[in-house]
C-alpha cells in the first residue's frame, strides 16, 4: 500500500517562501499542504502579522514551531555549579569557571521562552557564520522532527524548501529534487527562478510580499541576522532601534552565562589586538552599528537591482531567507 503524501512548505515569511507555498497550493490537493513557520523568537513583529495576513487571504493554517530547550536548562545548571575542570582556550590560556563566573551564570541560567536567546545562553555564545548553530537547532531540528512526526504516522513527507541559485554562491549547486531519508524528499521548485518570477508569482495569486521589503530589508529574517552586512545593519538600527536595544541586552545575560564573562551578537572581528576586554568592546553591537555606519549618505536596498550578499546562510534547507 502506499503512503499517502504530505506537502510541508516551509514559510519564513519571505518572498521565495511566500511564493513556495502559492506554487503548493496551485499545485497540490489543499488537504496535503502543511505550511509550517519555525519560530525563533528573534523575528520583527512585521513577520508575525504577515503570517496573519497570509492565513486569512489565503484561508490557511500556518502552523507554528518552536525549539523549546527548558529541559537543558536544569542540566546546564547543574554542570557549571559542579565544574572543577581547569580547561584551555584555543590560544592556550587556562580557563575555568570562577566562583563570581559561576554565580552569574547560575543567576539568569532560565528559560525565557525566547527560543534564540535561550539557546545562546545555554552555548555560552551567540552564533556566527563559522557556527551558525542558530539554523540548526532553531529551524532545521524542529521542522525535521515535525516532519519525522508525519513518517511515523505513516505519511511520505515532501518537504517543499523555497531556495533560489541564483540568491548566494553557496546556493548556487541546489538541487531541485532530492531524496533526504526514508519516506522523506526535498523539493525545490524555485531553484531556478528569478527574483522577478517570485515577485510575479504574488500578483497572480493577489498576494502583496511581506511589506518589510518596502522598510530597507532585503531579507526577512532574525533582527538582526548574524549574517547581515554594513547596509542592512545601518538600516536596522536607524529604522528598528528597538531590536538593536534588545540586542544589547541579550548581550548582557549571554555574556553572564559565559565562562569568559562576555559574548557579542556579531562576530564581525573587528578587535585589533586579542585581550578578552578589547574582543568584547570592539565587537559589541553598539560598536557593530558605529564600523557599519557609512561615512556620507544612507543606501537603500533595491530588490531588483542590488547584488545579493554572498554570505547568505548556508542552510541548504532554506529556513532562513
Ligand atoms: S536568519 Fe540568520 S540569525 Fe536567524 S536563524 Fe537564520 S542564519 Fe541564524
Amino acid at each position: 500500500m502506499t503512503h499517502p503524501v504530505k506537502h510541508v512548505v516551509s514559510v519564513s515569511g519571505g518572498k521565495d517562501s511566500t511564493a513556495l507555498l502559492l506554487l503548493a497550493l496551485e499545485r497540490c490537493p489543499r488537504d496535503s499542504v502543511i505550511p509550517i513557520f519555525c519560530d525563533t523568537g528573534n523575528e520583527h513583529d512585521a513577520v508575525y502579522e504577515y503570517l496573519a495576513y497570509l492565513e486569512q487571504a489565503l484561508n490557511v493554517r500556518i502552523v507554528r514551531l518552536k525549539a523549546d530547550f527548558s529541559e537543558w536548562f536544569s542540566v546546564r545548571r547543574m554542570s557549571i555549579a559542579q565544574d572543577s575542570r581547569i580547561g584551555r582556550d584555543k590560544h592556550g590560556r587556562r580557563k575555568r569557571w570562577t566562583n563570581k563566573g559561576k554565580r552569574h551564570a547560575l543567576s539568569v541560567l532560565y528559560p525565557t521562552g525566547i527560543p534564540y536567546l535561550d539557546l545562546c545562553m545555554l552555548i555560552g555564545r551567540f552564533p556566527s557564520s563559522q557556527m551558525p548553530f542558530c539554523t540548526q537547532h532553531l529551524k532545521r531540528d524542529v521542522a525535521v522532527s515535525f516532519q519525522t512526526d508525519l513518517i511515523d504516522r505513516g505519511f511520505n513527507v515532501v518537504s517543499w524548501q523555497g531556495i533560489r541559485r541564483e540568491e548566494s554562491y553557496r546556493r548556487k549547486n541546489a538541487k531541485k529534487i532530492e531524496r533526504i531519508g526514508p519516506n522523506l524528499y526535498a523539493f525545490r521548485p524555485l531553484v531556478d527562478w528569478t527574483v522577478e518570477q517570485v515577485f510575479e508569482q504574488h500578483r497572480r495569486a493577489g498576494i502583496a510580499p511581506n511589506p518589510i521589503y518596502l522598510q530597507g530589508m532585503p531579507r526577512v529574517g532574525c533582527m538582526p541576522c548574524i549574517n547581515c552586512g554594513k547596509a542592512q545593519i545601518t538600516e536596522i538600527a536607524a529604522r528598528f532601534p528597538e531590536y538593536i536595544v534588545q540586542k544589547a541586552e541579550w548581550e548582557a545575560l549571554v555574556g553572564k552565562a559565559s565562562k569568559q564573562r562576555f559574548s557579542t551578537y556579531f562576530n564581525k572581528g573587528l578587535h585589533g589586538d586579542k585581550t578578552l576586554k578589547h574582543i568584547h568592546e570592539a565587537n559589541r553591537i553598539e560598536a557593530v552599528i558605529e564600523w557599519a555606519r557609512p561615512s556620507r549618505g544612507g543606501h537603500q536596498f533595491d530588490l531588483l537591482t542590488d547584488p545579493i550578499e554572498l554570505d547568505a546562510c548556508a542552510s541548504s534547507y532554506g529556513l532562513c531567507e
